[in-house]
């Protein structure tokens, strides 16, 4: 006997998201994202085409400044700076990966924490764990609007994250704090990880390690949000759950690729329209 289980996906939400964006770029009339790139990596490439495509849906306009993979640090940090300086522009992301010797949290400092609309500048995190406003990383943030938007409960209840980083589990590990969740956050060096895992009402997967859960890492009845996006030989995606092994044990999982992925594009979309009407209102 096992459960039924059901499909938390993203497209309604993402929809919703997006709508949000829409809206609020038509008010403002004028808003535009901008994606720094410092890589010939042929993945990121299709997933700024991506961003690029969904943003105009919406009527926002995405350009991309296209790096060399060589390029320096400081270069990458005058960039942004002067990406933040522009009026003209209302959100900037900082695409990875990066040259070896960039590290993206330490250059992200130079994203405006007002046009910081992937929450990758420390301020934005710091903000958070002190529980006030800023942008939050948009895949940390989706992951909650996903259980919102499928009516799972935070309030009491114990979520065990898998997954340390600072665009994914850390916020996450605020943003569920704030919701009066209890929080377990695991890593590559937690002793036993579905002991901890299988004690907790939701488990998040954010390894990067295709199939890393398994039915023996959860409770009979945990609700499952897959944050992984791992390439498959095929050109495909898999996320960090072995879908096939939690069937009939979790009640609910999230599906790879159509689950965070749609809702993380969409509230970049909605953060870059947000930013924009700030601006607007003389927030800049
Ligand atoms: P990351 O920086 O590589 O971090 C991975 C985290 O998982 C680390 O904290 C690591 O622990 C932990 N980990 C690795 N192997 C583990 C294991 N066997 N057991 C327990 N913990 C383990 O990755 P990330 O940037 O957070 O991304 C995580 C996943 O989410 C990736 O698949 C990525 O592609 C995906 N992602 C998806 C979206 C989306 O929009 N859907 C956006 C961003 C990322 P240590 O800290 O000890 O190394």
């Amino acid at each position: 006997m096992g459960y039924e289980m059901v499909e938390l996906g993203g497209a309604a939400r993402a929809g919703e998201l997006r709508r949000e964006a829409r809206d609020l770029a038509e008010a403002v009339g004028q808003v535009r994202l901008v994606v720094v790139v410092a890589t010939d990596d042929e993945s990121t490439a299709w997933y700024v085409r991506s961003i690029t495509r969904a943003a105009e849906k919406v009527g926002i306009d995405c350009t991309t400044v296209k790096l060399p993979p060589d390029t320096k640090p400081a270069a990458i940090r005058e960039e942004l700076l002067a990406l933040s300086a522009d009026k003209t522009v209302h959100g900037v992301i900082l695409q990875t990966p990066l040259p070896p010797a960039a590290k993206a949290a330490d250059l992200a400092g130079a994203i405006a924490p007002e046009k910081d609309v992937d929450g990758a500048n420390p301020l934005s995190l710091g903000r958070l764990a002190a529980g006030l406003p800023a942008f939050a990383p948009a895949t940390a943030e989706a992951v909650v609007s996903l259980l919102d938007a499928h009516g799972v409960a935070l309030a009491g209840r114990t979520v065990a994250v898998v997954g340390r980083s600072t665009v994914v589990g850390k916020p996450l590990a605020h943003l569920l704090l704030d919701r009066d969740a209890t929080v377990t956050v695991c890593h590559s060096r937690t002793a036993d990880l579905a002991a901890a895992t299988r004690t907790a009402d939701i488990v998040v997967a954010a390894a990067g390690r295709p199939g890393l859960i398994r039915a023996e890492h959860l409770a009979p009845g945990a609700v499952v949000v897959d944050v992984g996006t791992n390439a498959t030989e095929d050109g495909g995606l898999t996320g960090d759950v072995d879908a096939e092994s939690v069937a009939g044990r979790a009640a609910a999982l999230s599906p790879v690729p159509g689950g965070v992925g749609p809702v993380t594009t969409a509230l970049l979309l909605r953060h870059t329209a947000l930013a924009a009407q700030r601006a607007a209102a003389g927030g800049q």
